[in-house]
Parts: structure tokens; C-alpha cells; sequence
């Protein structure tokens, strides 16, 4: 089991650096201060334990998952599991797996698990067997780190945090909010995924960040993958129209109207009324 385990689970490769975290500054050394740290300065966590679960909770496509692959760049073991496969994957021995993931990560320690859509497994909705005896030895294992001086830590996120039970929710002892990019980081963001040749200058850029207000970085993503069709569509019009040759074509450069355009069609994930009520639960839950 452990050797399927590692397999499927075991990912220490991931090319992310917290620097590619746009915007996430804060969230990221939060998350240093808790996993990081304590083992590049032993000395001085000798008598602090910091938090072994900790929860990262905000709207979709905001870099929850991107955080935790610059996590796992960090030199730590890392485990990666999706809880809906994970139940899918083992439904029946499910709990068991559970037991043979915390050994595994207490035998390569320092690890962190981070498992991702926690609210799937853990949601006060979803409650069929194979999750219910999932949860319980979830729970009974992260107990069980949390008493110990194993580094072994158990990183979870989720878009529904409201979905967590209070068992669950008292066992992730930080959470943390990874809300939507401010206008700053919507402007980085806009220029990191537009990355071609433009012809915008910097206020265009920063009236397009006042126009993408309620994007996340996944949306904003979406946005320039259109932008950039936009310019290849009418290249390739143009050539299919004059019948020439189909390669050693350039691309004209993008223009404040093509985002414009785009914006028309892009619409963003989240709304007004989700980011208030992500607002509301931090407020009530969440750590600082
Ligand atoms: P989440 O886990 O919060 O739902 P992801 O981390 O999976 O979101 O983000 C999806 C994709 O959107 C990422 O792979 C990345 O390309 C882009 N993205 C989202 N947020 C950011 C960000 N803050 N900085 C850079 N890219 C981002």
C-alpha cells in the first residue's frame, strides 16, 4: 500500500517559487512561519509547536493550490491528495490508506499532506459511509500529529469553507483567507498572463485592473488566453482570405481594445454576494 501510496502521492517536483504566487505575499509568509521556519530554525522553535493543520479557504482559482506547490519546493516531503479521488480511488479501505498516509509521512517527515477540496470529504452535506469512516480516521490522525513532535502537518483548502464541520474546523487550527488579487495584483497578474507583445501603457493597465475587479487569478488567466486568441483568429482569417503560405506569419501586438473586447465575453467565478460571504466567515473564522 505504502509503495502505491508513494507513487501516486509523493511530489517533491513542482518548478513553483513563492514568487510566482502573485499578490500572495502575506499569505505565503504565513504559511513559512508555520511549515518553513520551524525547520530551517530549530533553535529557536525548540519550545514553540506551531500549527499542524492549517487550512487555506478563499473563492476558486484565487492560488490556494499554486501556494502549496511553492510549499512543496521547499524541501520538505510533500503529499498531494485530491480527497474526492482518494475516496473514490480506496472506497472500502479508505481509513485504512488514511493510517499508511500518516506513516508514510511521519516516516519521511518533515512532510506536509495537503489535501486539496477538504470540504469534500469533510463537508457536514456529504455524508456516505466510505466518507464518514474516511473523516473519522482523518481525524483521529491529525489528533495524533498534533500531540507529536513529528513534522508532519496537514495543509487543507477549499472554496466552501462554511461547508467544514466544527470537528474538522477545530482540528485546523490556522486558516488562513487567500482572497481575491487587490488592484495592484490584478495589474501584475493581467501583465504575467498577457505576456506577448502589446501596445499598453501603464495607466491602460491600470484601468483594466479597475475593470476586473471581482477576477481571480485563474479568471484573469481565462481572460488573456481570449485576449491573445483574439489576435491569432484574425491572423488567421487574414491568411486563410489571401491563401498564402501558413507559416512565417507575426502576430500584431495586443491592444487595450482587444481586452476590452474580451471582457465582454469573460465573465468572472465569483460575485459580490460570495466574496462578502468568504469576508463574513473570515471574519468569524478565520486566523490573522
Ligand atoms: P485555487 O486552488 O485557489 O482554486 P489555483 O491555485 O489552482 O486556485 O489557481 C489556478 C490557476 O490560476 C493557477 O495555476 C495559476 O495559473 C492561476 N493563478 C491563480 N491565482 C494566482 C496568483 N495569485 N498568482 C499567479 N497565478 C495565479
Amino acid at each position: 500500500m505504502a509503495e502505491v501510496m508513494m507513487k501516486e502521492f509523493i511530489n517533491n517536483n513542482t518548478k513553483t517559487s513563492w514568487g510566482d504566487c502573485i499578490g500572495l505575499s502575506s499569505t505565503a509568509e504565513k504559511l513559512k512561519e508555520a511549515i518553513t521556519y520551524p525547520l530551517i530554525y530549530p533553535d529557536l522553535f525548540r519550545d514553540t509547536r506551531t500549527w499542524r493543520g492549517i487550512l487555506l479557504f478563499g473563492p476558486p482559482g484565487t492560488g490556494k493550490t499554486l501556494l502549496a506547490k511553492a510549499l512543496a519546493s521547499e524541501g520538505c516531503t510533500f503529499i498531494n491528495v485530491t480527497s474526492s479521488t482518494f475516496i473514490s480511488k480506496w472506497r472500502g479501505e479508505s481509513e485504512k490508506m488514511v493510517k499508511v498516509l500518516f506513516d508514510l509521512a511521519k516516516k519521511h517527515a518533515p512532510t506536509t499532506i495537503f489535501i486539496d477540496e477538504v470540504d469534500a470529504l469533510m463537508s457536514t452535506v456529504n455524508q456516505h459511509e466510505a466518507s464518514r469512516r474516511f473523516k473519522s480516521e482523518l481525524l483521529t490522525q491529525i489528533d495524533g500529529i498534533q500531540g507529536s513532535t513529528d513534522h508532519v502537518f496537514v495543509l487543507g483548502s477549499t472554496n466552501v469553507p462554511w461547508n467544514l464541520d466544527t470537528a474538522m474546523l477545530r482540528r485546523f487550527e490556522k486558516r488562513i483567507y487567500v482572497p481575491l488579487p487587490d488592484d495592484i495584483a490584478r495589474v501584475q497578474l493581467l501583465k504575467l498572463y498577457i505576456n506577448g507583445p502589446n501596445s499598453l501603457e501603464d495607466k491602460e493597465w491600470f484601468k483594466l485592473g479597475g475593470m476586473i475587479e471581482n477576477f481571480s487569478g485563474s479568471d484573469i488567466k481565462c481572460l488573456s488566453i481570449e485576449v491573445k486568441m483574439r489576435v491569432i483568429r484574425e491572423k488567421i482569417k487574414e491568411i486563410d482570405a489571401k491563401g498564402t503560405n501558413r507559416a512565417g506569419h507575426n502576430l500584431r501586438k495586443v491592444t487595450l481594445k482587444d481586452v476590452e473586447d474580451s471582457l465582454a465575453k469573460i465573465r468572472p467565478c465569483v460575485t459580490c454576494v460570495d466574496v462578502k460571504r468568504f469576508e463574513e466567515w473570515n471574519e468569524k473564522f478565520g486566523s490573522y
